[in-house]
């Protein structure tokens, strides 16, 4: 929730859009119903905001759903919908009006030494502290980190329709049942291993792509539809048409857009450590890597980093 908090007042002060649009998980089968239920019965006891509710009313809350074969979905009020190509931007702008923070953008960090970074470009500069947040590319400097930690690379195919005509709002962001076997969040509910094995025998062609859909709109109207994880090895720099007909073909199933037409279709690679939410370490004094967040880093990247200033206060006072 301190993530949350965060990107609210981040919306005030900075500018950034940002959307209480909430989010439902759709279920059209029985084993994903299943899951759905259980995860709202224990979702109390982990402080996470979120309810079953009927198909009546996932309708009434979200007209994009489809109601052929709907059984009911799982809510959250609380989740949020940003603009990431906007908010980056915004959140940098903001931090060097409000607070003088000094950017240097268009050059790279060549290395870190004991009390000193090294540009590419330009003469050295000494530190206190450094936090270095490379993402995918920390293995430049610090190889024996990355190599020791267990990360792994996952490339992600994305796509966005154009704005969506007659200024339609999809209202909350949509996932379905093949979400759920993708976020350790749901792996506590007995339910899943079932569902996992329907879905590896109808389906295996998602198993091996990593796919599973979800569907959001940002502020332009545009459709974000998501998404494929291929892992390390598997990645190359080409995108597969197959993927985004997968995507595609699944995404039907659960949603009606008013116009299907595809904008932009795209690729990232993020770092991700599969044990972990985050990769921390020191590999010199005061020397403090960051990196490995996966496809969550967005959503909790206000709470990482207030959970280590509160750290750094306590150390050092
Ligand atoms: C397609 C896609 C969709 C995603 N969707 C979501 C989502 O819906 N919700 C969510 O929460 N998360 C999402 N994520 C994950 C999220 O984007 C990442 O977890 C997050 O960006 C990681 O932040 P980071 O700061 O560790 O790394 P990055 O965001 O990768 O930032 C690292 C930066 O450091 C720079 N850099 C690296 N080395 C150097 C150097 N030597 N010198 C100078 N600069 C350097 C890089 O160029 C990069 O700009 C998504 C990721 C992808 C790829």
């Amino acid at each position: 929730m301190r993530s949350r908090q965060a990107w609210l007042e981040l919306g005030q002060q900075a500018g950034v859009w940002v959307n209480r649009c909430g989010s439902i998980h759709l279920a059209y089968r029985d084993d994903e119903l299943a899951v759905l239920r259980e995860f709202a019965q224990a979702a109390p006891d982990h402080g996470i905001d979120c309810r079953l509710i009927s198909a009546d009313e996932t309708r009434r809350r979200s007209t994009a759903a489809n109601p052929k074969g709907l059984l009911g979905g799982l809510l959250s009020e609380s989740e949020l919908c940003v603009n990431p190509r906007d908010a980056s931007a915004q959140i940098a702008a903001w931090l060097q009006r409000r607070w003088g923070v000094v950017f240097r953008f268009g050059t790279a960090v060549s290395a870190i030494h004991s009390e000193q970074v090294h540009l590419a470009d330009g003469p050295p500069s000494r530190f206190d502290r450094v936090i270095v947040c490379g993402g995918a590319e920390v293995e430049n400097l610090f190889p024996e980190v990355v190599r020791r930690s267990g990360i792994r690379l996952c490339k992600l195919q994305m796509l966005a329709t154009d704005p969506q005509p007659g200024g339609w709002r999809l209202g909350p962001h949509l996932a379905g049942g093949l979400t759920l076997r993708h976020y350790a969040s749901f792996e506590t509910c007995p339910s899943l291993v079932g569902l996992r094995q329907r879905i590896a025998t109808e389906t295996p062609e998602l198993d091996h792509f990593g796919i599973h859909v979800m569907a959001s709109q940002t502020d332009d109207g545009r459709v974000i539809l998501g998404d494929s994880h291929e892992y390390d090895e598997a990645i190359d720099p080409f995108d597969k048409a197959e993927i985004d007909r997968l995507i595609l073909r699944e995404l039907r199933k659960l949603i009606a857009l008013p116009s299907w037409s595809i904008d932009q279709r795209w690729h990232g690679v993020y770092a991700k450590l599969p044990s972990r939410p985050i990769l921390k370490a020191e590999p010199l004094p005061e020397v403090h890597v960051r990196t490995g967040t996966g496809g969550a880093g967005m959503t909790l990247s206000f709470g990482l980093a207030e959970s280590d200033w509160d750290d750094w206060d306590e150390r050092f006072g």
